[in-house]
């Protein structure tokens, strides 16, 4: 049937009325809210009923031209580059303080968009929003280049500027963090911005990119359109005017990003990808710590998470409790209106992704693995999937390789690091792992011989605006967040002055 015993009738109820109004479903393009140049729009969805929010304004590569020509003309003639650091923080703390005071609306249009629970993005995401514009703006006065010894009579210097126009273009599944880790750094460094948004997720950005104009941004600093990844999305990592491209999103569509951004006028591009993430379980583990954080790890934001822990690799001698024990821990999971208070999982971003899912579960249980609890879709209307989890996960099956983006936990079982160690990086990926032992011999070789971008050592998912995050091997390139992401936006010029005496009279 399609609604096992483990259903509760939450996603079958009325849905809560989301707090807030849409107001902005226009394209930001000079400081303007403006419709798109073919009058189009599309509709942007409710994940828990699959009934339309709102029609929002569809940028096609006529208002990404628009848009780039207005963060051109910001960076070449505007004030924006050229003030000083002072006052571009001022600007970035302004906006920062104007998010946390809206921050209760801007939660409730995230989650109505997204479907992830409304303390979620109340609590965290958009506080950590505001964290990191603030660490940013810090960052903003503190840029400079450096004095160079060089063998001549010459005096050398670095300057470090900014690049230019900055093209980016964010995924669905943290609209509002992928949009934060994007125009935090960009900005703080001087640089002008076309940011598009994921279809799927078109409205918080609007608003929080507003409220940068209302802190005092420039227009055509920071210009937000909507739409399709092959139509906006490609015309701006094709644009001959964008100097930059940062990208978060699917492997897949990495390589395409990369392939017209290499064929325009390559542009340096920066790429955070997909994953499938290692956690491991050593035999010295706390059981009941380890399967609790092993239950975050991948059933965190509905399992949409790129460095989601999506194979969880148990030693032989634990193994039997861990998976009694995360099974039990799945089946408390609460599921239901992400509105609603205590509530742990929302619905999937959208039919496409709920079904990718169920297909997954569906593979699972035909390549033999044991479906131990889940396995299906919760209540009967919106995109919610019941928290699902499988033991007797074999590598080559596809849930144990491929990116399942859904609250579905894969349980493999070891028996000795080396092993462990070859089986985990035995994978396209490499974005992040986590590592759950009380040894800290254990802890330092894993940490050397994974080859993975983060390891996160009895905790998962820790994001400070410091810690520089970004994938090994087809995870990605570059890092973002931290001061690792500054040099994203910035160029060296070296200048070379000739002096006339020698170093030593
Ligand atoms: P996607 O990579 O296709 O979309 C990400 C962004 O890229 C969106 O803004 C999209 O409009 C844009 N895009 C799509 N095609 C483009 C193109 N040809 N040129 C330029 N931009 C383009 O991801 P998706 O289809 O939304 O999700 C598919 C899978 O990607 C998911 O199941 C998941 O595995 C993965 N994913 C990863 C992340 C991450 O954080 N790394 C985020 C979302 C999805």
């Amino acid at each position: 049937s399609r609604h096992s015993k483990y259903s509760t009738a939450v996603a079958t109820e009325e849905p809560i009325k989301p707090s807030v109004q849409v107001e902005h479903t226009q394209l930001l393009i000079d400081g303007k809210f403006v419709d798109a140049a073919s009058g189009k729009t599309f509709q942007t969805v409710d994940p828990r009923t699959g009934e339309v929010i709102a029609n929002v304004a569809e940028g096609n590569s006529e208002d990404v031209d628009r848009a780039v020509a207005a963060a051109r003309t910001a960076f070449d003639h505007g004030p924006w580059p050229k003030m000083t650091a002072y006052e571009r923080q001022r600007i970035l703390l302004r906006a920062a303080d104007l998010i946390e005071k809206h921050n209760d609306e801007i939660a409730a249009l995230e989650t109505w968009d997204n479907g992830k629970p409304y303390e979620q993005s109340a609590n965290v995401e958009i506080p950590m929003l505001v964290r990191l514009i603030r660490y940013y703006a810090g960052w903003a006065d503190k840029i400079h280049g450096l004095t160079v010894q060089a063998d001549g009579p010459h005096h050398v210097q670095t300057l470090h500027e900014p690049i230019g126009v900055a093209g980016q273009i964010i995924p669905w599944n943290f609209p509002l963090l992928m949009f934060a880790w994007k125009v935090g750094p960009a900005l703080a460094c001087g640089n002008t911005i076309v940011l598009k948004t994921a279809e799927q997720t078109p409205l918080s950005a609007l608003y929080a990119a507003k409220l940068f104009h209302e802190a005092g941004l420039p227009p055509g600093v920071l210009n937000v359109v909507s739409g399709f990844g092959p139509t906006a999305g490609a015309a701006l990592a094709s644009h001959m005017d964008v100097d930059k491209l940062a990208f978060t999103g699917s492997t897949d569509t990495g390589k395409v990003v990369l392939e017209l951004a290499a064929k325009s006028n390559l542009k340096p591009v920066t790429l955070e990808l997909g994953g499938k993430s290692p956690f491991i379980v050593c035999e010295d583990a706390d059981v009941d710590q380890a399967v609790e954080l092993a239950h975050f790890a991948l059933f965190f934001n509905q399992g949409q998470c790129c460095c989601a822990g999506s194979r969880t690799f148990v030693h032989e001698s634990v193994y039997d409790e861990f998976v009694e024990k995360a099974k039990a821990r799945a089946l408390k999971r609460s599921v239901g209106d992400p509105f609603k208070g205590g509530i742990e999982q929302g619905p999937q971003i959208d039919s496409d992704q709920f079904e990718k899912i169920l297909r997954y579960i569906r593979s699972g249980v035909e390549n033999g693995a044991t479906l131990e609890t889940g396995g299906d879709r919760h209540g009967n209307k919106g995109y919610y999937i019941q928290p699902t989890v499988f033991s007797n996960v074999k590598d080559g099956m596809a849930i144990a390789k491929e990116e399942i983006f859904g609250p579905v936990q894969t349980i493999l079982k070891f028996k000795d690091l080396g092993e462990v160690v070859q089986r985990a990086n035995n994978t396209r990926y490499g974005l992040a792992a986590g590592v759950f032992t009380q040894n800290i011999d254990t802890a330092n070789s894993l940490t050397r011989a994974l080859r993975v971008g983060t390891v996160w050592i009895n905790c998962f998912d820790t994001f400070d605006a410091a810690i520089p995050f970004g994938g090994y091997k087809m995870s990605g390139q570059g890092r973002e967040k931290g001061e690792y992401s500054l040099k994203n936006y910035l160029q060296v010029k070296a200048v070379v002055t000739s002096l006339k005496n020698p170093a030593w009279l």
